[in-house]
């Protein structure tokens, strides 16, 4: 099993993300919609995500 190095994001206003889909947060916390299982990708959120000023 491998560690994930490389996040792409297309959240274009969010505070982390950089030109080119890419995610400068250090780490990224990913939630599911309903408790701890999700039934397709839909069900998943960033919850790392902070609104662009
Ligand atoms: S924190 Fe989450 S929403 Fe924001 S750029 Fe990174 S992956 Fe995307």
């Amino acid at each position: 099993m491998s560690i994930a190095q490389d996040v792409l994001c297309e959240v274009h206003n969010c505070h982390y993300w950089k030109e080119g889909n890419l995610c400068s947060a250090d780490q990224i916390y990913v939630v599911s919609h309903n408790g701890s299982q999700a039934s397709n990708e839909q069900e998943t959120d960033c919850k790392t995500f902070e609104k662009a000023h």
